[in-house]
């Protein structure tokens, strides 16, 4: 549908007007009172003169000034540039010279960090010191009349996004409005049980089929606790458009407390579940998360990093009437690419990420190099082609022309295909270790350890050898009640069932596992732990 990302957000708030869209604490908004603060925020920035063309970075946390000013930023027709409001100031100062951001919106304890930035207008959410330009001032003068966009949706960004920086430095990713609404399409058919369509008028809108056995949730009725930052693609997508396109409230919580999530998941009934495993193992691991009353959960939604198999068959047996679904995606792909089950059959693979997105196409070449698709059941280098595949990276036209080839993104990630379609994700090639020329993958040692009982998570990296190549270390943190685990013991039985080259050559006791803010593993902080 060729109609700009606000239309998602006035759609709902004509459709859910006074459904409680967002919840933080004891502050809420409906669909309705966020559609008129994003229209006086749109207002307030013409304004001040930033509009089409020019770019609006949001340093903030999740809180109930983002949506309005996410969708403020794209009804006036510029483009939204999300930054990790943990940023570092010098690593926040080179990405919004990166991104050319003319306006800030950050919040209160952070603001002086954007000092000496060279930024005209900055935008403080609970302004914590004196001058600053207070967010509710800022928008309380403006007009409500929702502006005109004014955008070419195939052409212009709605969002500038930085990837993660799990593998390296994080580059910016060219994201037009599009993409984002095809995206938030292909993810909101699923989950929240609709089928996407587009009106009359050419708006895109869910519409629910079928009977309530056949759909998990009914629009309009969903409602989840969401901890995945907003910043990042999963969040931005998952866990703002989609729910904005299907009626679903979404309530905060600043900070993850497993205890106090399950309670809020009772207390509010949720019907959704959704974040990186690393929010499911933590959970798993949390008593009252066994014990609650939690039979309102329909779906379980997870992305961003491999689900082991193990926590699915753990999560089914705790939900045995809740789909569990899983995305795989990149910043790259706006945010996802393919679903598990299947959109189209329900089905769903132990050990795949499902089936490609509808209008999407995957294939898989060469890890090497070379663009010959491999046939079924060969591992190679997953490539994607769609809708929400991005434009390129921002300001980097080697990088984008390394990875973009005939319109089919090389995702840097190593998958198989099988002969039904589906997908399985097998490492991240820059994870790959490569022992005595033999391609060894982490990830199949991680899931052999998390499979036993005394591992609650683990990590595998390797450690570089002149003669060898790279050996494979594990990682591992100890579950509770096995205090007494050996080392030898679980390194025995997890090379028992692999192929020599594989074989785990040491393995060590850890607290924690470095995760990202969108909870993946950091495996360049367990790299430089061996040096
Ligand atoms: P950078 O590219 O800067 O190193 P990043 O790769 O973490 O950062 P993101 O776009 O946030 O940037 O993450 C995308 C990556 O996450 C994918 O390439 C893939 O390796 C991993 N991933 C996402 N979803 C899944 C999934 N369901 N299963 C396995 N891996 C996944």
């Amino acid at each position: 549908p060729d109609t700009p990302v606000s239309t998602l957000l006035a759609g709902a708030a004509t459709r859910f007007g006074d459904r409680t869209a967002f919840q933080h604490g004891a502050e809420r908004l409906t669909f309705a009172e966020t559609w008129r603060g994003a229209c006086r925020f749109a207002n307030a920035l013409r304004e001040r003169g930033v509009g089409h063309g020019d770019t609006v970075a949001l340093h903030l946390p999740n809180c109930l000034a983002f949506p309005v000013a996410y969708y403020g930023t794209l009804l006036a027709g510029a483009t939204f540039s999300p930054a990790n409001p943990l940023l570092p100031p010098h690593d926040l100062a080179h990405q919004l010279a990166d991104c050319g951001a003319s306006a800030v919106v950050t919040y209160g304890p952070v603001a002086r960090a954007l000092a000496g930035t060279g930024i005209d207008l900055v935008v403080v959410y609970r302004p914590s010191g004196e001058g600053q330009l207070d967010f509710e001032t800022f928008c309380a003068r403006a007009s409500e009349v929702p502006p005109d966009p004014g955008v070419d949706v195939r052409q212009d960004l709605a969002h500038l996004s930085y990837t993660g920086g799990t593998t390296g430095r994080s580059k910016g990713v060219r994201l037009p409005h599009r993409n984002v609404v095809v995206n938030s399409l292909q993810y909101g058919c699923w989950g929240y049980g609709a089928v996407p369509e587009v009106d009359d008028a050419g708006n895109p809108v869910l519409d629910q089929v079928g009977s309530e056995d056949e759909w998990p949730v009914r629009l309009g009725e969903g409602i989840g606790i969401n901890l995945t930052p907003w910043f990042h693609a999963m969040g931005t997508i998952g866990s703002l458009n989609v729910p904005v396109l299907a009626g679903g409230t979404v309530v905060l919580h600043d900070r993850f407390d497993p205890p106090s999530y399950v309670a809020d998941a009772e207390r509010l009934r949720v019907t959704s579940m959704g974040g990186a495993p690393a929010l499911f193992a933590a959970l798993l691991a949390c008593e009252e998360f066994h014990t609650a009353d939690l039979s309102s959960v329909r779906t379980i939604t997870s992305g961003a990093a491999p689900m082991p198999h193990e926590m699915i068959n753990a999560l089914q047996r705790r939900f045995p009437d809740a789909v569990i679904a899983e995305g795989y995606g990149l910043t790259e792909v706006t945010m996802g690419a393919t679903l598990a089950p299947s959109w189209r059959s329900g089905r769903r693979k132990v050990g795949s990420v499902g089936v490609p997105t509808f209008d999407t196409e995957i294939r898989i070449v060469p890890a090497e190099g070379g663009e010959e698709p491999l046939p079924p059941g060969t591992p190679g280098e997953v490539c994607v082609r769609g809708p929400q595949v991005m434009q390129g990276y921002h300001n980097r036209p080697e990088e984008t022309a390394a990875v973009l080839v005939d319109g089919w993104l090389h995702t840097g990630d190593i998958g198989v295909i099988d002969d039904d379609g589906f997908v399985s994700i097998v490492d991240r090639k820059k994870d790959m270790l490569i022992y005595k020329g033999y391609n060894v993958y982490p990830r199949e040692l991680e899931e052999l350890l998390m499979a036993l009982p005394e591992v609650a998570s683990a990590a595998v990296v390797g450690r570089r050898t002149p003669e060898a190549g790279e050996l494979p270390v594990a990682f591992v943190v100890r579950a509770a009640g096995h205090e007494g685990a050996e080392p030898e013991r679980l390194l025995e039985t997890v090379n028992a069932q692999v192929v020599p080259y594989k074989r785990l050559r040491e393995l060590r006791f850890v607290e924690t596992i470095p995760v990202s803010a969108a909870g993946k593993v950091l495996k360049r902080e367990l790299r430089d732990q061996l040096t």
